[in-house]
């Protein structure tokens, strides 16, 4: 399923592996000026080509290689040979070989394996240009190893992929990396952005004071964590106390997005061998 709308000059695409009717677990992709900023996930690749038929596109950037991120990097590279893919360097084997990585059973079903692309990566605060516009590479590593941000200095626009996803955490998927997610939150928030333009959620003007608002409520819940930690408190009692009721994405994750995970991430247990295996 896909759903277009239109904030200043950029186009925005919600996109879903439609099920039962119904559009389900919706991540977002951006097109400006000639570049795409992600591609959904594979099971809209079709629809999402249809949408840009006609539009001239000369690049896409992948915010991380996540396969909600990258899932119709294949079919528009097929569709124009000429079409350049861009992404951070840690990237490129994973966008290669998708069916490399390890994806959860839940993940392969709603959104679906990617198929192969080849990129060129992108240096950190190197730029892209477009025909009206320059963007500048951020890495910004936690939410994966890979990730990047855009920003166009002169729009004040910021593309954060998966950087950030409004609310506050109670769960976390395995490997992620909280810690890395705070200093990266901490580079972008530091930039003079007008307009940010998420990787799923709602499109927001001067995100300055949410990110500052995020980035204090993760590290005020990191200091919860490591004060009970070093009392001696075990994981499942560290959940219990702060991070409230069993939720429902546990379930439908078998426990791959989890409130331990969270708690673990602030340990700095996700950076072990187990779920490094398990990170894309
Ligand atoms: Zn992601």
């Amino acid at each position: 399923m896909i759903k277009v709308s239109a904030c200043q000059s950029v186009t925005r695409f919600d996109l879903a592996r439609t099920l039962a009717g119904r559009g389900r677990y919706w991540t977002t992709a951006y097109y400006v000026d000639g570049l795409m900023v992600d591609t959904g996930c594979a099971f809209s690749a079709g629809e999402l080509a249809r949408e840009l038929a006609g539009k001239p596109l000369e690049r896409v950037v992948n915010t991380h290689t996540h396969e909600d991120h990258i899932g119709a990097n294949g079919l528009l590279k097929r569709q124009n040979p000429a079409l350049e893919i861009l992404a951070h360097p840690l990237a490129l084997p994973v966008l290669a070989n998708p069916r490399g990585q390890y994806l959860h059973p839940y993940r392969r079903l709603m959104w679906g394996w990617p198929e192969p692309s080849r990129a060129r990566l992108l240096e950190d605060e190197g730029w892209i240009e477009t025909r009206n516009h320059r963007f500048q590479v951020f890495y910004t590593p936690g939410h994966s190893p890979d990730h990047l941000c855009l920003f166009e200095p002169q729009q004040g626009w910021l593309f954060t992929g998966d950087l950030f996803v409004g609310g506050r955490e109670r769960a976390l998927r395995e490997g992620y990396d909280i810690w890395q997610i705070i200093a990266s939150l901490k580079r972008v928030a530091a930039l003079p952005a007008r307009v940010m333009f998420p990787g799923s959620a709602r499109v927001r003007e001067n995100p300055k004071e949410e990110f500052e608002s995020k980035i204090a409520h993760l590290e005020e819940f990191g200091a919860k964590v490591l004060d009970l930690h070093q009392k001696g408190w075990d994981v499942p009692a560290i959940v219990q106390a702060l991070c409230g009721k069993p939720m429902l994405i546990e379930l439908v994750t078998l426990g791959n997005f989890s409130r331990k995970h969270l708690v673990l991430s602030y340990l700095g247990a996700a950076r072990g061998g187990m779920s490094a295996a398990h990170h894309l």
